[in-house]
């Protein structure tokens, strides 16, 4: 058995990954901190973000405020946001934009020479920073620069398989390096998930196709809750029939939505912020339009769409600002966005929901007590800084403030926590398990005649019908008996390939039968939320009802299935109101 011994074990290598694992090693130069990641470090999700990140940056200008930036993540989350945390992320996020500037990320300028602002939907003042359309990609060339300079160790193409909590008390993970086929055993004293998003599991979206969501499912199965996972988030512009994402710095630029009648529908829907609004309202209103017949039908996949107008911003504004978006468009439909319409649809985007924190981050079972040594980051963890529906631009904010913030955290721990040789004999035990289960119960098997491809689009129905932008008790009920249907039949799956090296067939299917109770998950909190609140939207119980759905979900492992209970949102400062736009 390969045993690797760290004082920090970090899952993931995206933008919240990498912070992190900075920040732990900058904490305790002399730590063992491991970066345990499926892909190769950069190519994680956060690449391809687009738009840009939150954070007042000139206040004295502009007469932006931290408190306007809280204000508005927690009005833009329908008020399900834990309000300490908002104020955490509207503090910090200036301080990371600055830092990610000395490490390197260029940041477009203004006129004056500032680092620009443009706006994004649900804030108030245009306060997110970018680099063009393609932010992600020089942050995370920026990271990965300044984290491989340091003593961090990378463990690259290694999937990480289980959690491994004994007592309540982090010890490890076990991974398969893809490269050998060996199941490797890390121990640890400290952890942080920064596994990212979901989205695979859903028919259509603008996450890559690493994002499959099986990390939120060993954390169920090492007795970890997940918080708020009914709330999905449908990005309003999706190229179709693709879904690859048409970031919303396009419409922050100044572009239009339009219905096959040329009119700007928004104004019936959200009159003052008009395209601008959150995302959650112009996904319903662009779904309104095609279930009224005002969407146009796109031909060969026969889904509906409006159009994204972009051709009254000139060649001068879309070649600077947004470069990326026209080569996407030009690449995937022949059309030019300075002469044509770009068509556009929902499509599933981030999870508001994940592992369940505390504001500081550190992750919790179901009755709220913390699962010692461990943290959570980025789109893994859910600090409730999102609530109900996220705006634009918080996200990369989110990461950087969270990222940095539990690096030191589990570091500081790390540094006091008892030697791993107390842990041995545990830590040996689970991963003997993991290996039966990985090369004896998945690998190889008697039974079998069904395929990976039958039980994922299974799942993939069942959460596109049940999960979807608009949703009904009714329906939700029958995408569930589909997932246990799916349950059911992942025991049946054969693996052809039985090599050891990148077995990508053994790979997915470790991936999907890790992500199953996610979609319970998703589907329960759906289910018992008899309310409509920001991107949880039940058509039978359309108002938002906050004598008793102002509480987070919080989903847990019972038995073999998956249960629910409730816990309180910490509203410090702003009372809930009528969200308007
Ligand atoms: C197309 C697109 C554009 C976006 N643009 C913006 C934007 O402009 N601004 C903004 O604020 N937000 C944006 N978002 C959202 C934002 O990009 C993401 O929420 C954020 O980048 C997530 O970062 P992360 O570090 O949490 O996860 P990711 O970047 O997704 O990284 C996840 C990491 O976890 C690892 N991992 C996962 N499972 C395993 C496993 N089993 N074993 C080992 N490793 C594992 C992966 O290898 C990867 O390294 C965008 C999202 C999309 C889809």
């Amino acid at each position: 058995m390969d045993a690797i011994d760290c004082d920090v074990i970090i899952i993931g290598s995206g933008m919240a990954g990498l912070r992190a694992a900075i920040s732990a090693v900058e904490t305790g130069p002399r730590l063992r901190v491991c970066v345990v990641t499926k892909v190769v470090g950069p190519r994680s999700h956060s690449i391809s973000a687009e738009g840009g990140m939150a954070g007042v940056l000139y206040p004295e200008v502009t007469g932006d405020s931290y408190e306007a930036h809280a204000y508005d993540t927690v009005k833009g989350g329908d008020y399900l946001v834990d309000q300490d945390a908002a104020l955490i992320l509207a503090r910090e996020a200036p301080s990371e934009i600055l830092y990610l500037e000395r490490i390197g990320v260029p940041w477009t300028r203004d006129s004056d020479g500032r680092i620009a602002q443009r706006l994004f939907g649900g804030m108030s003042r245009p306060r997110t920073a970018f680099v063009g359309d393609k932010t992600g990609f020089y942050i995370m060339s920026a990271l990965y620069r300044r984290a491989r300079s340091l003593p961090i160790e990378f463990y690259e193409e290694h999937l990480v398989t289980k959690i491994l909590v004994v007592r309540g008390r982090f010890m490890g993970v076990t991974a398969l390096n893809l490269r050998k086929g060996e199941l490797v055993l890390f121990r640890g004293r400290a952890g942080i998930v920064a596994s990212g998003g979901g989205g695979r599991l859903f028919r259509l979206t603008t996450m890559g196709y690493l994002n499959t969501g099986e990390v939120w499912g060993f954390a169920l199965r090492a007795g970890i809750a997940l918080k708020d996972m009914e709330f999905v988030q449908w990005h309003p512009t999706a190229l179709v029939p693709s879904g690859i994402l048409i970031t919303e710095a396009a419409r922050g630029e100044g572009g239009y939505l339009v219905n096959k009648l040329g009119e700007r529908f928004m104004k019936n829907y959200a009159p003052q912020k008009m395209e601008l609004a959150p995302r959650d309202i112009v996904s319903r209103a662009i779904l309104t339009e095609c279930k009224e017949g005002r969407g146009f039908t796109h031909e060969e996949s026969g889904m509906c769409y409006v159009g994204l107008d972009l051709r009254h911003l000139g060649e001068d504004v879309l070649k600077k600002r947004l470069p990326q978006l026209v080569e996407l468009v030009k690449t995937y439909t022949g059309l030019d966005p300075l002469v044509d319409l770009i068509p556009v649809a929902p499509a599933v985007h981030y999870f508001m929901g994940g592992i369940h924190t505390d504001a500081m981050g550190r992750v919790l079972n179901s009755d709220g007590e913390w699962v010692i040594g461990l943290w959570a980051a980025g789109e893994a963890a859910s600090v409730s800084v999102h609530g109900a529906n996220r705006l634009g631009s918080n996200s990369l904010a989110e990461c950087a403030v969270w990222g940095r913030l539990t690096g030191v955290e589990a570091a500081k721990y790390a540094l006091e926590a008892p030697q791993l040789s107390a842990i041995d004999l545990d830590a040996r035990a689970l991963y003997n398990e993991e290996e039966e289960r990985i090369f004896n119960r998945l690998l190889h098997k008697e039974v079998g005649g069904v395929s990976i491809g039958q039980v994922r689009s299974l799942v993939q129905e069942a959460l596109h019908r049940g999960a979807g932008v608009f949703r009904d008790g009714r329906v939700i009920g029958e995408s569930m008996a589909m997932v246990s249907r799916a349950i059911e039949l992942i025991g049946q799956v054969n693996v052809h390939d039985v090599g050891k090296v990148y077995n990508m067939e053994l790979k997915e299917l470790i991936e999907l039968e890790g992500a199953l109770p996610v979609a319970q998950a998703i589907l329960i909190g759906a289910y018992y939320r008899l309310e409509s609140r920001g991107s949880h939207y039940r058509v039978d119980y359309p108002n938002r009802d906050d004598s008793r759905w102002l509480v987070h979900t919080i989903t847990y492992r019972y038995g073999d299935g998956v249960s629910v209970t409730w816990s309180p949102v910490r509203i410090t400062k702003w009372r809930p109101e009528i969200r308007v736009y």
